[in-house]
């Protein structure tokens, strides 16, 4: 049973209403023009896992937008119950507030018990801007969710700063219960074409000040491919030593068909840009072949891999803690394994391009 809130003791500027008043999670949708993010669906994998153990709820999505309104179905088919659709002209630009108001607007009409919002860019400026709008908790990039078997509260897992433990964080007292993810840290459930659900349709009437104004929009001009969608990462740590060391990665990325990523430490050094940084506080990736040079291991590291295929680890210290959880490693330094790796792979180019695809293709069959 829920806990009963006690409304005396609540700040009177706090609404006073009982936990038990609100049902079903939601996930809030981030759409554009090129439909849905990757990301935004990921978060009905925890959704799903929730009301497994909640099977009364009801899993809703929400999306909000311009022109938004044809995507609806796709939530459904990816394990939504129903849809909650504002599609207006007036939300063609995205402003934090805005859209964040428009989600707060529905969370005080509909009443839900959970929103799930991924740790995007926009999920970390709407999220804490509907928990605190609405007078409740948030937990930033939780890596798991459960629900506690005695309260039904749902119960946010993540590593607390710089500790190999897991905290669980709930709110018993407050709805509706906020926790985010960050993007690739859970699958976009496999899609059920045959499933269909209830479409809501929300009319927008007034509108909040975003108190900024888009004065122009240039898209990042990205040469190469993200690293949160690679399929192959050579990822550089400390040990790499110096940039000839980086430029070797790149060698040994560039024949594999990958992109270089890094540590924090990487980061620090100067090694690779912020945006290629792996871990707690980078990116989580999933590629098939993660190779590690150079990279001690550290716990905040491995949670940006933890949905990698195969890691292989090339590190000097055989007790480096990488080794526990690579599935291949190569101890030593790593120049002379690299430059070995690279000869390799341009003999097998010789050969013809298909002589390495096939190589990649057993490996990643394997
Ligand atoms: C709150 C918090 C968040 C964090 N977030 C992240 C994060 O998102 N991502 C992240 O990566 N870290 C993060 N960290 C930092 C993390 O704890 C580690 O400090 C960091 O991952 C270590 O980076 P590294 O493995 O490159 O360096 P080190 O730990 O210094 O390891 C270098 C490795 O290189 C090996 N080496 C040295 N020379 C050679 C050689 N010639 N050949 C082969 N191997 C060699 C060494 O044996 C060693 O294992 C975070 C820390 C905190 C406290």
């Amino acid at each position: 049973m829920p806990v009963k809130v006690q409304c005396e003791k609540l700040c009177p500027e706090w609404p006073c209403e009982q936990p038990d008043e609100f049902h079903d999670i939601w996930v809030v949708m981030e759409a554009d023009e090129h439909g849905i993010n990757e990301a935004s669906l990921q978060m009905l994998t925890p959704a799903k896992k929730i009301q497994s153990k909640k099977p009364d709820e009801k899993i809703v999505a929400v999306l909000v937008g311009h022109d938004v309104k044809k995507y609806a179905e796709i939530p459904i088919k990816h394990g939504a119950d129903k849809v909650i659709v504002v599609d207006d002209p007036r939300l063609a630009t995205y402003y934090p507030r805005v859209y964040g108001q428009v989600i707060v607007d529905l969370a005080k009409k509909y009443k839900p018990a959970v929103i799930l919002v991924s740790a995007t860019m926009r999920g970390r400026e709407m999220g804490p801007y509907i928990a605190n709008t609405l007078r409740t908790g948030i937990t930033a990039d939780c890596t798991d969710f459960d629900v506690d078997e005695k309260t039904g509260d749902v119960l946010m897992i993540r590593p607390p700063f710089a500790a190999i433990m897991l905290a669980y964080i709930k709110t018993p007292f407050r709805r509706p219960q906020m926790g985010t993810a960050r993007p690739n840290v859970f699958p976009v459930p496999e899609p059920d074409e045959s499933r269909t659900g209830e479409i809501i349709e929300e009319k927008l009437e007034d509108i909040l000040d975003p108190g900024m104004q888009l004065v122009s929009h240039t898209p990042v001009k990205r040469s190469e491919v993200l690293i949160e969608k690679a399929e192959i990462i050579v990822s550089v740590g400390k040990g790499i030593g110096t940039p000839e060391g980086v430029q070797l990665a790149e060698k040994l990325a560039s024949l594999l068909g990958g992109v270089v990523a890094g540590s924090r430490k990487a980061v620090d050094a100067g090694f690779v840009t912020p945006d290629r940084q792996v871990g707690q506080t980078g990116k989580s990736v999933k590629p098939v072949l993660y190779i590690a040079i150079g990279i001690s291991g550290a716990a905040q590291h491995m949670l940006g891999v933890r949905e990698a295929g195969r890691i292989v680890a090339i590190n000097i210290d055989p007790e480096a803690p990488i080794f526990r959880q690579s599935d291949y490693g190569v101890v030593g330094d790593y120049r002379p394994i690299v430059e070995a790796l690279i000869e390799e792979l341009e003999r097998l180019k010789q050969e013809g391009p298909q002589a390495l695809e096939e190589l990649l293709k057993e490996a990643q069959a394997s």
